[in-house]
């Protein structure tokens, strides 16, 4: 009975935090996980926060933990999980330091992933040996400063000629963008929408150069900033996979970007349930702890259902992509759905939590006002709330949506 519980408080020691069918795997990355988090995490977030720094090392030891190839086949040096050990990942790193992990799943799900799954065996064997050992830092490039929710309008260009191709263009909001080494970027080689084909470009080659570096509200240890394209020559075997053939891969990554960033959500909301019920049962005022008022055991209630129906959700959609029986419109839709209510049950929780801590709770004496910050992002990143709407509701009516 006690491993369909999903959330514990930390009077029973917050320790269970499993779902129903994880395995005896998945419990021990779990709890792995979350012993990494809070020696290797914990201990620096705060000042990173303040700074805008990166936890660099952070990278090497979750590479020898093997989370950076998490999803990636055991013959091409990955761990060989999927979607549900991903979202563990998200979760139990989420809990303690939001914007290591963001930069964590730009690596390990949107550049990592990718190459492993879609890269020729020559640019598996060039590019994953350094990004899953962490000797070297990935990231994703498609979104562009006029190209956003609609990206496939983006008009960054690859142009064919005698030497493979000519890259022109830029990026923008890339994580990881101002320090990582490796990009899987897309670009147009066709005139059409779909002409989308993707290139592995990395730091140092010629007319490559990082713009401007993003001051933000939260994800603060995660670095953001600009890509610059200045003609960048790149052979042909620099494509990955059919030249205009990349929008179908994009969308089946974004799909698991979004179960997993649900993950980075639910771990926000649990530490900022810990956080709050820990302080109710601490903090007295007229004569009582805060937690006796009726008022302050509504939101906490709240709060714990709310987190207990997002993480069933998130975690029963990261099982149906493990399993193989989401393809397509279904997929998009129950992804959108996972990461919608996520990011949104996030954010009302972290803005709660930081009501029943008062004003200790608007300082950063405690983690609740970063928590909030952190949350924001995934109401944005990865698609906003509005487009994962849009997503479901298309699923939901079929033509009708598009009149
Ligand atoms: C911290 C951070 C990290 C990021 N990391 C990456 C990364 O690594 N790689 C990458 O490629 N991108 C990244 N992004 C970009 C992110 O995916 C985009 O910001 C996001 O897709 C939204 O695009 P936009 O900002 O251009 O907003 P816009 O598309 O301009 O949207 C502005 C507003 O209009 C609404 N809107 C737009 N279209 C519609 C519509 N049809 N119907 C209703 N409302 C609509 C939106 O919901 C939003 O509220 C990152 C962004 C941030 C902030």
């Amino acid at each position: 009975m006690l491993e369909m519980i999903s959330y514990r408080n930390e009077e029973s020691k917050g320790v269970v935090y499993s779902m129903w069918f994880f395995s005896d795997e998945q419990n021990m990355l779990l709890e792995t996980v979350r012993q990494f988090a809070k020696d290797e995490l914990g201990p620096k977030i705060e000042h990173l926060d303040a700074e805008e720094g990166f936890n660099r090392e952070a990278f090497t030891k979750m590479g020898d933990l093997g989370l950076l190839g998490i999803t990636v086949k055991e013959e091409d040096g990955g761990a060989g999980m999927g979607a549900i050990e991903a979202t563990i990942a998200m979760e139990e790193m989420g809990a303690i330091d939001a914007s290591t992990t963001l930069s964590y799943l730009a690596h390990a799900i949107l550049c990592v992933n990718q190459i492993g799954a879609n890269g020729s065996a020559e640019q598996k064997k060039k590019y994953l040996p350094d990004l899953i050992s962490g000797k070297k830092l990935g990231g994703m490039g498609m979104s562009e400063p006029g190209a956003g929710s609609d990206m496939l309008s983006m008009t960054t260009k690859a142009v064919k000629n005698a030497d493979g191709y000519a890259i022109t263009g830029g990026k923008t909001w890339i994580t990881n963008g101002p320090n990582g080494d490796v990009f899987y970027v897309y670009a147009k080689t066709g005139e059409t929408k779909r002409d989308i084909s993707t290139f592995i470009l990395e730091r140092g080659m010629k007319g490559f150069s990082t713009g401007k570096k993003f001051t933000k509200m939260g994800m603060r240890a995660s670095p953001t900033g600009e890509l610059v394209f200045e003609n960048i020559q790149v052979p042909a075997s620099a494509r990955v996979g059919e030249e205009g053939g990349s929008v179908k891969m994009m969308m089946r990554n974004l799909d698991l970007e979004r179960v997993t960033i649900a993950g980075i959500s639910l771990g926000i909301a649990k530490g900022c349930i810990d956080s709050a019920t820990q302080y109710a049962k601490e903090r007295k005022q007229f004569g009582k702890p805060i937690g006796a008022f009726q008022m302050i055991q509504e939101r906490l209630a709240e709060a714990a259902a709310w987190y207990d129906a997002c993480r069933t959700q998130t975690y029963t959609v990261a099982k149906l992509f493990d399993d193989g029986k989401l393809g397509g419109k279904e997929s998009a839709s129950l992804s959108a759905k996972a990461k919608l209510t996520a990011a949104q049950m996030a954010t009302k929780v972290a803005l709660d939590a930081i009501q029943i801590l008062g004003g200790y709770g608007y300082t950063r004496e405690f983690p609740v006002e970063r928590a909030m910050r952190d949350a924001k992002l995934i109401e944005i990143g990865a698609g906003t709330n509005e487009v994962m709407r849009l997503i479901i509701a298309r699923q939901m009516l079929g033509e009708v949506a598009n009149l």
